[in-house]
């Protein structure tokens, strides 16, 4: 079993920039999820241990499922504190880029990321890294950007002064990304990474139900409706998709993050290969948040670069569209008939 992922010279810079930066900022993707959250979290408590006082800097909203995190609370949300934000690139020794691999993916905060004079060290598990770094840590075979901050602590030589305040956030970030361990998690280091990770006494169990079992009552009502009425299945093409609209969103007094998970639920359908969730954006018009899951080998990260202006993973990508909703509904459409001849079979 092999853990360390670094080269010796990756790990001299990265431990280096640690120690000899006064100005540390942690970052991640804009609508954080759960692993970019994680990460984040994960990384930052590391550098504390340093002695450092890291920021830890988002683009925007995270989901109330992950509020409980240690550490979570310091969180500053560029979109609500752009001057504090701005001053803090601006002066930043160094800035650690979590669980995204390219400027765009941190929307509003693009511009001051790449004009900051910082030292950038990338931490990500998408495919194709796209950035001006010192340090580029790129593993898209591995589970999520927080097994690979473990693994950087552990090849640090630092697992000693891994604190639960280091672990849980790791974790949460491992099974979110694999839906609790249910995709993307086969290879056996995920498994001696939890048992490492339960020596350091988190509670596994209770982290679940934090993130899963967490919903508010509208949540669940939310999904209920959309799966009932909104739902449409293509038993053909074995792919299904649903709409989310502001109205929907109104009538189910919808938070940020209630849509979290939705986009897998149409693949319990036996045999379907691909689900794709559109949902408007809570505030600009014409804008439209896109998801893309799919089982096996089909690749929705191409339907998502292909259709959705995004990308992402093998069997999760996302993307957006700058239209109505029923032009979204017409590009899935086009999409499913691109992409037939392998949704058929
Ligand atoms: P989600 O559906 O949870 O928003 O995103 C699923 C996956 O696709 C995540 O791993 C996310 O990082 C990736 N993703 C979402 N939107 C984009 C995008 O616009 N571009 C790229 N390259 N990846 C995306
Ligand atoms: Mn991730």
């Amino acid at each position: 079993m092999q853990i360390n992922i670094l080269t010796d010279k990756e790990c001299g810079l990265i431990k280096n920039l640690i120690e000899t930066s006064e100005k540390i900022i942690v970052c991640c993707h804009v609508n954080p999820d759960g692993d970019a959250i994680g990460s984040s979290l994960g990384m930052a408590e590391y550098i504390r241990s340093y002695g450092k006082q890291p920021l830890v800097i988002v683009p925007d909203q995270f989901p109330d499922f992950l509020k409980w995190l240690p550490g979570a609370e310091d969180i500053i949300r560029y979109d609500k504190h752009k001057s504090v934000a701005d001053a803090a690139f601006e002066d930043a020794d160094t800035v650690f880029c979590m669980d995204f691999n390219c400027v765009e993916r941190v929307d509003g905060m693009s511009e001051v990321l790449q004009s900051s004079k910082s030292t950038k060290v990338m931490i990500d598990h998408h495919p194709n890294p796209q950035m001006d770094t010192l340090v580029t840590v790129s593993h898209p075979e591995l589970s999520s950007t927080s097994e690979l901050v473990f693994r950087v602590i552990w090849q640090l030589g630092s697992f000693d002064m891994m604190t639960s305040n280091m672990a849980v956030p790791i974790y949460c970030g491992m099974m979110t990304d694999t839906g609790g361990f249910t995709y993307n998690s086969n290879t056996p280091e995920i498994y001696f990474i939890i048992s490492q990770l339960l020596m350091k006494g988190i509670d596994k169990d209770k982290i679940y139900r934090n993130v899963f079992n967490n919903y508010s009552s509208s949540r669940l009502r939310l999904i209920g409706y959309i799966l009932y009425n909104k739902m449409q299945v293509n038993e053909e093409y074995h792919v299904a998709w649903f709409i989310i609209t502001r109205q929907d969103m109104a009538r189910f007094m919808f938070k940020k993050g209630d849509a979290e998970g939705l986009v897998n639920m149409p693949l319990q359908i036996k045999g379907l290969k691909m689900s794709i969730s559109l949902r408007e954006d809570t505030e600009k018009s014409n804008l439209i948040w896109v998801s893309l899951r799919s089982v096996d080998d089909f690749p929705c990260n191409e339907v998502a670069k292909e259709f959705f202006n995004g990308g992402g993973h093998l069997n999760a990508a996302g993307g957006r569209l700058h239209c109505s909703i029923e032009e979204a509904e017409n590009i899935v459409k086009l999409a499913i008939i691109r992409f037939a001849d392998q949704l058929s079979r």
